[in-house]
């Protein structure tokens, strides 16, 4: 295979130049990062699972008519998927107190909120993700009222979606954070859902005992997140055919 071009590296995911000109290809790490690389280590297979589960959700989303870069999923751990401009605002949708709004107004973890909230952070790991309004976000450019206005939407309509969906395999989604891009498609830019969706970037809470099947179990050192991602991808249907040993999958090309 023809050495790729890497194109930037994340946290999570390595992205190289696309086949073609407009698409990239998505590579998910097995490395984990919390409080802005204060804390690292490594998920065994999470690259795998988070590959499959961002594909399904985003390939459900696409099917209710929530536009996304996804294109489709090369191998276990990469997907191609369309070049868009990110807009540096992270989108966080919350259904249920946890984390760091717990913390900001001394709330108990788990108490349902009464409307899902929309909240803005902009991303700069020099100034850890400070949260933002709108306001901010206009004034600076980062993104016009009317973009802001779709971004609004399209996170409503997919956190209501995706309620229904893990609430069908016994999972409370707490909260979750999404990014947006911007797509150029004949001289017109459009918005799309970007990044990943997968359990490092939701909060989901089995419905019954309230465990823990997300990235929290990293931050936390609860231990058994191997086994959290790998439930989630199991409940929904997606577990990789090997199973747990199929999880290793090929190393990051350099
Ligand atoms: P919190 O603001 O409570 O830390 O996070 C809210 C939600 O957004 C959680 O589901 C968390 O996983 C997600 N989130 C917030 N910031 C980030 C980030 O920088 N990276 C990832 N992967 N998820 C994030």
């Amino acid at each position: 295979m023809a050495r790729r071009r890497q194109i930037f590296e994340g946290k999570a995911k390595v992205i190289f130049e696309g086949p073609e000109p407009g698409t990239l290809v998505q590579y998910f790490k097995d490395d984990a990062t919390a409080f802005n690389k204060k804390k690292k280590g490594v998920i065994t297979g999470k690259g795998v699972i988070n590959n499959r589960i961002s594909e399904y959700l985003m390939l459900k989303l696409g099917d209710i008519g929530v536009p996304t870069h996804f294109v489709r999923r090369l191998n276990m751990r990469e997907q191609l998927i369309r070049e868009v401009e990110i807009i540096p605002v992270e989108v966080v949708v919350r259904n249920v107190v946890a984390g760091s709004m717990a913390k900001r107004f001394a709330m108990a973890e788990g108490t349902p909120l009464p409307r899902s909230i929309v909240e803005y952070y902009y991303k700069s790991d020099e100034l850890d993700d400070p949260m933002i309004t709108e306001e901010h976000i206009t004034a600076f450019n980062w993104a016009t009222p009317q973009e802001m206005d779709e971004i609004m939407s399209l996170a409503l309509r997919i956190n209501d979606f995706m309620i229904g969906l893990f609430l069908g395999i016994g999972i409370r989604l707490v909260d979750f954070k999404i990014e947006f891009g911007r797509l150029w498609e004949n001289e017109q830019v459009r918005i799309v859902l970007a990044d990943e969706i997968s359990p490092d970037s939701c909060r989901l809470w089995d419905v019954e005992t309230d465990k823990k099947l997300d990235k929290d179990r990293f931050r936390r050192d609860m231990g058994g997140v191997e086994d959290a991602y790998q439930e989630v991808a199991r409940r929904l249907g997606i577990l990789p055919e090997g199973g747990p040993s199929d999880m290793k999958g090929p190393e990051t090309m350099q």
